[in-house]
């Protein structure tokens, strides 16, 4: 039984906000931690995002802050209360939309500061007085130096993504942060994943905390298939094509080591034909966010990623992630394929792993409880090795069914198709005007409503002509991401 918001006694202006979000019931990780927070204790979490993790802490703080709430413009009346800590900048644009819809009836004001941006608009923002302060660590620590963010009243401190934070290298800077707040303080941290590290900071920074689990961590979603392909360097662009017309996939994520690497491989895919963008560290937030944007509007069909540029995209159900290297660590390929599957939702998860990566493959296997079997990956005759330069395709900018032609040499008079870019759909089903739905905008497929995907037919059919390779297994049933609420 999954219990509704009702239950909660939340402040009218708080109720209001979520009825108008059109939430019916809470999720796992919402059921379990607004109860513990609402009674002040600390909270260690274990919970990705799409779990609804950010209405899990942002709608008890809110409720727990509503004693101090106060009309006055004065900014003294307005201090920091509540400083919630993420790693990206995406994330951290993300979370304050939410917490400042939330907090829309209530006069209780939020504000989010990341770095890659003029400071001054923020330092403005932050003069007027702001209750919850949403921030990625390195600019929190520059308006602290500059005197805009005073953080002696802070109650309440959210370390979002904890394990990413760690990766980052943000840990000194974390701990800096933290000697700036009152010892007496409520402290929640979420992380997809509890490794030692992580169970090290939440020991030093967390009082007695209530430990909280929606997702098995290190889990994988049951409702994603997933395939390992024996495939040698030079021919990883060559298997991606081939696995992109065999399964007529429109849009995926395409994960690779290195930021240059990145830049690289999306210039080759581009020149072969398909609609292709990068995302990684070394990109502009202004070039980030265009990147996201377009390939939330369907205008690129691959998103070519690194780990980190990645975290913060709260795309859900992309219908393909491709490992074109096997992860450095393997939590990242739990991340890395958390981006397909979700909630319900069947997804795809190809990784191609030369000999050199059997190290790489083998810490997966440890962490995924899952024995993972290396498939030879089968050229059909008709693909053709693909060179680096020139395109190699017929024009189409994806393989849309498996009766598309396999990439050929180019033939630059054939026209491209256009595809129109997709109505951006609204935040949550009653979405009220003024909420941006940008960030939280789901994957929407830009086929028919009754079109299925023709990898869907081809496994029904179990079609040898149309299928990947004659070695492909039936769905490998991984450990479940979310558990049933009950
Ligand atoms: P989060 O994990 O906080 O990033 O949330 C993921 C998405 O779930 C966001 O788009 C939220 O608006 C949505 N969401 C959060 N709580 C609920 C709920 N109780 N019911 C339906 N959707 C929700």
């Amino acid at each position: 039984m999954t219990s509704s918001f009702s239950n909660l006694s939340l402040a009218e202006p708080l109720a209001r906000a979520v009825a108008e979000m059109g939430y019916e019931t809470m999720t796992p990780i919402q059921e379990q931690a607004i109860p513990v927070v609402l009674q002040g204790r600390d909270v260690m979490g274990a919970a990705q995002t799409g779990t609804g993790k950010t209405a899990a802490f942002a709608l008890p703080l809110l409720q727990r802050m509503m004693k101090h709430e106060n009309a006055s413009t004065s900014p003294v009346r307005h201090p920091v209360r509540a400083l919630v800590l993420l790693p990206t900048r995406e994330l951290a644009v993300q979370v304050a939309e939410q917490v400042k819809f939330y907090a829309k009836y209530t006069n209780l004001n939020s504000a989010v500061v990341f770095g890659g941006m003029d400071m001054k608009p923020q330092t403005a923002e932050l003069k007027k007085g702001v209750e919850v302060l949403v921030a990625t660590p390195g600019r929190l620590l520059d308006h602290i130096e500059a005197k805009n963010a005073v953080l002696n009243q802070v109650e309440y401190v959210v370390l979002d993504e904890a394990d990413r934070m760690l990766d980052i290298g943000f840990l000194p800077d974390l701990q800096r942060i933290l000697s700036y707040l009152p010892k007496q303080r409520i402290t929640l941290l979420f992380s997809a994943t509890f490794s030692p590290e992580i169970k090290r900071l939440a020991s030093s920074f967390l009082q007695d905390p209530v430990t909280i689990e929606v997702a098995r961590s290190n889990a994988t979603a049951s409702t994603v298939e997933q395939h390992f392909y024996s495939v040698g360097a030079d021919d990883k662009r060559r298997a991606l094509h081939q696995i992109l017309k065999a399964r007529g996939i429109k849009q995926a994520f395409v994960f690779v080591n290195s930021k240059l690497g990145c830049a690289r491989l999306a210039r080759s895919l581009e020149r072969e034909g398909l609609k292709t963008t990068a995302l990684h560290g070394d990109k502009s937030q202004d070039e980030r966010l265009k990147a996201l944007d377009a390939f939330k509007k369907g205008e690129v069909d691959l998103l070519v990623c690194t780990d980190v540029a990645a975290r913060g995209l709260d795309i859900k159900d992309v219908p393909a992630v491709f490992n074109f290297d096997v992860p450095f660590n393997a939590e990242d390929y739990v991340h890395r394929i958390g981006r397909t599957g979700r909630a319900g939702a069947s997804g795809l998860a190809v990784s191609f792993a030369a000999a050199s990566d059997q190290r790489l493959v083998a810490d997966i296997e440890k962490l995924i409880k899952t024995k993972i079997e290396l498939e030879p990956m089968e050229f059909e005759e008709d693909q053709p090795r693909i060179k680096e330069q020139g395109r190699i395709n017929d024009g189409r900018r994806m393989y849309r069914d498996t009766g598309d032609q396999a990439p050929r040499e180019a033939d630059s008079s054939a026209p491209r198709e256009r595809r129109e870019p997709r109505e951006r759909r609204e935040y949550a089903p009653r979405q009220p005007a003024q909420r941006d739905p940008f960030f939280d905008k789901p994957y929407e497929s830009t086929l028919p409503a009754e079109a299925q995907p023709a990898w869907e037919e081809a496994a029904r059919s179990n079609s040898t002509r149309s299928s990947v390779s004659a070695n492909i297994k039936p769905k490998k049933k991984v450990a479940a991401l979310f558990k049933t609420a009950g």
